[in-house]
């Protein structure tokens, strides 16, 4: 085992006392309140909460697309902005954003090649990342050939290209139909243990999050607060689909379900 630098014990991302608040014609929109979170390497963290109650304006402030208005924000030890310059992060939209005229395989490099990736690098890379989520073959095709799943796994190859060690991912399955949604999932998991990324996951599905998840935080209506945080490692690393069967996997839901009614009680 390789021993651990001077930067394995320092979190992936640390959030104190963050809050964002949206200067608009209407006045302000008060999006974030109060996030305290520290998020350690190799953790899977999911975002879960009603639409609008800032999730991806939590995930945005992580990737330095938005600048908070409160608290501190730091991401492998520095801060959003210079954590962005190292290129620390990959971010997953939630539409696979491909150009249509451009392959498979060239929408994987695009930002290699913006960022003057030697060619021969380039199709190495590309290819491993194309493994990675099992498109080998598929570098040829344009997106309009490929399906829904496949073309998320696409942005996903994209997103670790530069193979950074922490993942931002916001609803990136939430336009698929859950058969699809399922077979991404339990990828997704394999790809986590097999690569030991940080992940920061944003979903709508209970399901989703406890079934991917470390820890899943829970946030409550505008402004996003973090109501609850449910650790879900008791579920182990292997997971197969039907552990969402079990009993503790049941509780789990259960908990985080309470909580996001818990949160709209709090709103009324
Ligand atoms: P979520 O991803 O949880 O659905 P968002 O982070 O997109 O929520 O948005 C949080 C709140 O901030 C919403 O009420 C949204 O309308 C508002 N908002 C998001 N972006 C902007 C912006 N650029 N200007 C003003 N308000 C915004
Ligand atoms: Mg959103």
């Amino acid at each position: 085992m390789a021993t651990p630098g001077p930067s394995a014990s320092q979190p992936a991302v640390s959030i104190a006392g963050l809050s964002l608040t949206y200067e608009t014609a209407d006045g302000p929109v008060y999006a974030l309140a109060d996030i305290d979170l520290t998020v350690a390497p190799g953790e899977f963290v999911s975002f879960i909460g009603p639409s609008g109650c800032g999730k991806t304006t939590l995930l945005r402030c992580v990737a330095d697309l938005e600048q908070p208005t409160g608290g501190l924000l730091r991401v492998n030890g520095v801060d959003a902005g210079a954590a962005r310059l190292r290129r620390d992060y990959g971010f997953v939209f939630q539409s696979p954003a491909l150009y249509p005229w451009r392959t498979i395989a060239r929408n994987v490099a695009l930002p290699l090649e913006i960022f003057g990736v030697p060619r021969a690098e380039r199709a190495e890379r590309v290819a491993r990342h194309l493994d990675l989520v099992h498109l080998t073959g598929f570098g040829k095709k344009f997106p309009w050939q490929l399906s829904g799943g496949m073309q998320s796994r696409a942005s996903i190859a994209r997103a670790l290209c530069f193979e950074p060690k922490l993942l931002l991912m916001d609803e990136p399955f939430g336009a698929l139909d859950e058969i699809v949604r399922d077979h991404l999932n339990a990828q997704l998991l394999a790809l986590w243990r097999e690569t030991s990324k940080t992940i920061l996951f944003v979903t709508h599905s209970i399901p989703e999050a406890v079934y991917l998840s470390s820890r899943v935080v829970v946030m409550s209506p505008r402004p996003g607060r973090i109501i609850d945080v449910v650790d879900c490692t008791g579920l182990g690393r292997e997971r197969p689909l039907d552990i969402r069967e079990s009993p503790e996997f049941l509780r789990l839901a259960q908990r985080v379900r309470q909580g996001l009614r818990a949160g709209h009680a709090y709103d009324d």
